[in-house]
Order: structure tokens, then C-alpha cells, then sequence
């Protein structure tokens, strides 16, 4: 542990902290335009930090490689940062793209947000640096600016081409609560999650696995979407009502159908599972949950032996429903569980993993948590 004086030689101005996410449901439906549902967790990427005027921007991470990246704010270009400091530097590139006066900056990380685990901690990094620099530079940017410009950020700099979904939860979601976002044209509605008030727990599996075709994958299936709206004469595939998808499916290649049943199928769960939740009924949830996880594993094809035996693994022993989160090819599995049995539902993974010869997952209890703020 290097604290922010030791690392940089001065006292730093403030404190941020950005949040990782779980997505409750709606999963490859934000690059279609369509409905997410994310739920901030307790875990963050935080930033201390001061302003410089002297250009240069300087980063250290407690998780990185353990020294510190220095950069010119001024030559900052897409393909010109390696590495993980490629992420804070994308945001600060991204924000003088959009015309914003901003400099250097002095950035000490630490984040347990688990990397990698489809829990968005490169979301939580992005986001804990724009709140950082709306603060040290005075930015009149609301937080869905933000997010747009960390999710900006990502795309062309760091060259992940993702959707706004992560972003916007870590930069918008608030404590208690899970985020029904219209990724079209980011209409939000705050939708209260009182787990523990109905006896129930969000239990997080992280697999701790990440498959190595998940980068390409990702950017082809964001292709196929991108195709099927074009056949259709669609805008995106979030235009195509759930009444017209037998009809419009016969119109398609064989290959492409099972991607545009997914994301249809998908946004008609987001709308089912607001609407039981505005009903107070969230044990309701959790067959929508494991029918979202049959789409991703059969129709959508990003589930992978790990994320599927953890989804049956945890209903069998009592879940109400599970399912994989975040892009896919490994990553994390949420499920939805009585309290009473969380701690058997979790065992019951973890004996299921070793009996399989994989190392044991890492299991926590998800509480809604506060989107990007300043601590300090
Ligand atoms: P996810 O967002 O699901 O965790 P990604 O592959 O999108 O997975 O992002 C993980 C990457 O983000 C890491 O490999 C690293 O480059 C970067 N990252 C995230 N958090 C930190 C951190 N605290 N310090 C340094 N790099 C980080
Ligand atoms: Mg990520």
C-alpha cells in the first residue's frame, strides 16, 4: 500500500469513488437500444487526487504494475497508451475530445472491484476519473454526461467496443435502488431493490474464469445485431416489437436468428422485472432470471460450462433463479436467494466447482449501493 503523499510528493485534493456493477437483467441489449437494469455494488475503484497545470498527467494504481505512468495531456491519442493506464487516460482524452479545457492531474487507484470478473471494475475506474476531473475542473457535466464520455472513452481509446449500460450504472445508480435505463435515449427511473425487507438476498459467483474468445466474440455479436436491425430496416433491434419476432425471424439468415430472438426476448424480461418490482413482488424475479440465463446459453451463446453450472448449481440448492451477468465467456452469475440459504447456495457452488477440478469461485451478497460520488 502507497498512499497518494508517498507515490506523488504532495497532499492531494479530494477523494472519488465509482462504483462496479451487477446487472439484474437485460444483457447485450445496450448496444441494441434496448432495457438494462443494474444494480450498483459496495465495491468501487477509488481515486485521491489533485489538479496539475503543468499538462501532465500521472497515474499509479494499487492494482497495476506498480509504478507510475506519466503522460502529456496534450499528446494523448488513441493507440498511444498501454496497458491499464489506458483506461484513466482514455477519459481524460475523451473529455478535452468533447472540448473541455482540462490538464493533468495527479491519480492514485484502489479499486476491489474484482477485474475481470464482468463486474465492471474498468467502468468504475473510467467513472471514478471523469467525477474526479468534474470536480478538480470545475465541469458544469451532469453524471449521464459523464458516463457517455467514459463510455466514449472505452470505444476509442481503449478500443472495447461497449455499451453505455456500464457507465451509466456506476455514474447514476443510487443506494437502495436498481436502474432502469432506456439505453436509446438514457431515460432512467430509480427502482427500489428491498431485498431484505422480502427476506432475500442477490448472492454474486464470481467464476473467477475469463475465456480468452470473449474480446473478439463480443465485438462480432455486436456486429450481428448491428445486421439483423439493417435486414429488418430497423434502426436497432430494441424497434422490433415482441408481437412481429416470428415474422421478422423468417426473414433472416439462420445465423443471425437466435442473436435477434435473444435481444428481443431480453428486453420484454427488463420490462416484466421492473414491473414486478414496482409491484413489490422480487421472489417473482427469479424464473425471469433463469430464463434470461437459457437465452444467453442457447440463443445468445455467451455462457460457458463455468457460468452454466453455477446457474443450475445454485437453483438446485434453492435459489429462486439465476443467471450469468456482464458479457459473457466466464465473468460472474447472479443469483437471487432466501436468505436463509444463501450460505448453503454458495457451498453448493463452490463443492460443484471442486468436484469439476476448477478452482473455487468467489461469492459475496450484492447490496444496492450509491453511484459515482466524492468521498472526500
Ligand atoms: P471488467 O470491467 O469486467 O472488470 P474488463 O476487462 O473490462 O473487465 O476490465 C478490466 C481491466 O480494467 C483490467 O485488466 C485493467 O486493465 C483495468 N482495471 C480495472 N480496475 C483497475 C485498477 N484498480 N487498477 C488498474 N487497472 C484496472
Ligand atoms: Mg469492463
Amino acid at each position: 500500500m502507497a498512499d497518494f503523499q508517498s507515490v506523488f510528493g504532495a497532499a492531494p485534493a479530494g477523494v472519488w469513488a465509482a462504483p462496479g456493477r451487477v446487472n439484474l437483467i437485460g444483457e447485450h441489449t445496450d448496444y441494441n437500444d434496448g432495457f438494462v437494469l443494474p444494480v450498483a455494488l459496495p465495491h468501487a475503484a477509488r481515486a485521491t487526487a489533485r489538479r496539475r497545470d503543468d499538462g501532465v498527467l500521472r497515474l499509479f494504481s494499487e492494482q497495476g504494475d506498480g509504478g507510475v505512468t506519466e503522460l502529456r495531456v496534450a499528446d494523448l491519442a488513441p493507440g498511444t497508451v498501454e496497458g491499464w493506464a489506458a483506461y484513466p487516460a482514455a477519459v481524460v482524452w475523451a473529455l478535452r475530445e468533447a472540448g473541455h479545457q482540462v490538464g493533468g492531474a495527479d491519480l492514485h487507484f484502489d479499486s476491489d472491484v474484482p477485474s475481470g470478473a464482468g463486474l465492471s471494475s474498468s467502468a468504475a475506474l473510467e467513472c471514478v476519473v471523469a467525477t474526479a476531473y468534474r470536480d478538480l475542473y470545475e465541469l458544469p457535466l451532469t453524471a449521464a454526461d459523464l458516463a457517455l464520455t467514459a463510455q466514449r472513452a472505452e470505444n476509442a481509446f481503449v478500443g472495447v467496443p461497449c455499451g453505455v449500460m456500464d457507465q451509466m450504472a456506476s455514474m447514476c445508480c443510487v443506494d437502495g435502488s436498481a436502474l432502469f435505463l432506456d439505453t436509446r435515449d438514457l431515460t432512467q427511473r430509480q427502482v427500489p431493490l428491498d431485498l431484505a425487507g422480502q427476506g432475500l438476498r442477490l448472492l454474486v459467483i464470481d467464476t473467477r474464469v475469463k475465456h480468452d474468445l470473449g474480446d473478439g466474440a463480443y465485438a462480432e455479436l455486436r456486429a450481428g445485431c448491428e445486421r439483423a436491425a439493417a435486414l429488418l430496416g430497423l434502426p436497432a433491434l430494441r424497434d422490433l416489437p415482441p408481437v412481429g419476432l416470428d415474422s421478422a425471424l423468417d426473414r433472416l439468415p439462420a445465423e443471425l436468428r437466435p442473436l435477434v430472438r435473444h435481444v428481443v426476448t431480453e428486453d420484454v424480461r427488463v420490462e416484466r422485472a421492473v414491473a414486478l418490482l414496482d409491484a413489490g413482488d422480487l421472489a417473482g424475479l427469479g424464473p425471469i432470471l433463469t430464463a434470461g440465463h437459457a437465452s444467453l446459453r442457447d440463443d445468445f451463446r455467451v455462457s460457458c460450462p463455468e457460468t452454466d453450472l453455477a446457474v443450475a448449481v445454485a437453483v438446485a440448492a434453492g435459489a429462486l433463479g439465476a443467471r450469468m451477468t456482464g458479457g459473457g465467456f466466464g465473468g460472474s452469475v447472479l443469483a437471487l436467494v432466501p436468505a436463509p440459504a444463501l450460505d448453503h447456495v454458495a457451498a453448493a457452488v463452490t463443492t460443484a466447482f471442486t468436484a469439476e477440478g476448477w478452482a473455487a469461485p468467489r461469492t459475496f451478497a450484492a447490496v444496492p449501493a450509491a453511484g459515482a460520488r466524492r468521498l472526500g
